[in-house]
């Protein structure tokens, strides 16, 4: 490479790192960003004002408790700057959430649908939504960087492609290529990932998992799935196909699953097995999935004996669960979202005492659990996040969207 390309790339990654620090760290000065990163003034000042044309840095107020040198004009990021857009396909619904770097909420959408009437129908559908979405930011004037898919299932990030949703019965769907064309915009990129990561996601960034090194998010959605944050960074595994915590044994010679193995904690705590538990019920999962649960919770709420025990079993099985993942990984927390936060209240305490009672002897310090507060939008919201994390590893692509402003119409 030769000098001037080489100072470029260097610039390049600089801006990111300054963009990056003040995203995650909060509006501070040019000074102490300076302080903070390492960077020397005059560049972080130079970087600073490449990143205010861009949009993604404003300039607003001053530095109350400045340590380093005079107080000086305070970088926020810009929330009108860039916004990402996700989505998420599950079997009784699809959701849109669009948020700015500032993790406002610029646009929100639902539609009660079939997840399983077949990808062709139900990409139809997203694409509306998405462009819904697409219209409303234009309307805002926030340039959309990015979409990006949570799907319940296994998932290939790098071709775009779902493996495998058994609870859709979708098999090798290439959603992020079908979803780009209905959608129709040139230049926006359009990616995939399971919903349990990106709930995960939203959580570290957004959600209970704020501040959290190390936790696992556990998502009830068709399955149960769970979402690994380890030293502030999603965990992958060697091939993206981690996260199964629905299919974890918990009892060896126990029910017959769905995946063709025997007593998978989904056996005993997946949403299908509270409802038969608790007498409910047991319709094909789908749109009703959503008003059986609201029973559920209501019944239980009022002190439904049936119901409570239900749960309460249910809680215990959850706890078996969530001490094998707390052996291994030793999280700060749990994070349940889906119907598990739905039912949080009467699942936890079972599920605690049975992680005391396995963890007691080892670890002194046991993990919380805690319920998710971004509700049934979680792994959309996620989306958002991941789709303007383009941005944040290279904001100079912000100067590049303006051909992603033009929805037509
Ligand atoms: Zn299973």
């Amino acid at each position: 490479m030769n000098a001037p390309a080489n100072q470029r790339a260097v610039r390049r990654h600089n801006v990111g790192v300054v963009l990056r620090h003040v995203a995650g760290r909060g509006p501070r000065s040019r000074a102490t960003i300076a302080h903070e990163t390492g960077l020397n003034k005059s560049t972080v000042s130079s970087l600073v004002t490449e990143l205010i044309d861009l949009g993604l840095l404003v300039e607003r107020g001053t530095e109350r408790t400045g340590t380093v040198g005079r107080p000086g004009l305070v970088v926020d990021v810009a929330g009108a700057g860039a916004a990402g857009i996700g989505l998420e396909v599950n079997a009784g619904s699809l959701a849109a959430c669009a948020t700015d770097l500032a993790g406002t909420v610029l646009h929100r959408g639902y539609e009660a649908a079939d997840g399983r009437a077949g990808p062709d129908a139900v990409l139809d559908r997203l694409a509306v939504l998405a462009r819904a979405a697409l219209e409303d930011l234009k309307a805002q004037g926030v340039p959309p960087v990015g979409i990006a898919v949570a799907v319940p299932g296994l998932v290939d990030t790098e071709a775009g492609l779902l493996l495998l949703a058994p609870g859709l019965g979708w098999e090798r769907v290439p959603v992020a290529r079908e979803l780009a064309e209905r959608v129709g915009v040139p230049g926006l990129p359009v990616t995939i990932d399971n919903e349990a990561n990106l709930a995960a996601l939203a959580e570290l960034t957004e959600g209970a998992g704020r501040g959290l090194a190390h936790f696992v998010h556990v998502s009830g959605e068709v399955g149960i799935g769970a979402g690994v944050v380890l030293g502030g960074q999603l965990f992958r595994g060697a091939h993206g196909f981690g996260g199964q915590f629905g299919h974890m044994t918990v009892d060896p010679d126990g029910l017959a699953c769905v995946c063709g193995a025997r007593g998978c904690l989904e056996t005993r705590a997946g949403l299908e097995a509270l409802l038969a538990a608790a007498g409910e019920d047991t319709g094909e999962g789908g749109a009703l999935a959503g008003d059986r649960l609201a029973r559920l919770r209501a019944r239980a709420d009022d002190g439904d004996g049936v119901a409570v025990a239900a749960l309460r079993e249910g809680g215990h099985w959850l706890g078996v669960g969530l001490a094998i993942a707390a052996s291994l990984l030793d999280p700060e927390a749990f994070v349940l979202g889906g119907f598990l936060a739905e039912l949080a209240p009467h699942l936890t305490p079972a599920a605690d005492e049975e992680l005391r009672a396995r963890l007691l002897a080892t670890q002194r310090e046991r993990p919380g659990i805690l319920a998710s507060a971004l509700g049934p939008e979680a792994a959309a919201r996620g989306g958002a996040v991941l789709a303007l994390r383009r941005v944040l590893d290279d904001p100079g692509l912000a100067g590049e969207v303006t051909v992603a402003r033009e929805v037509p119409v």
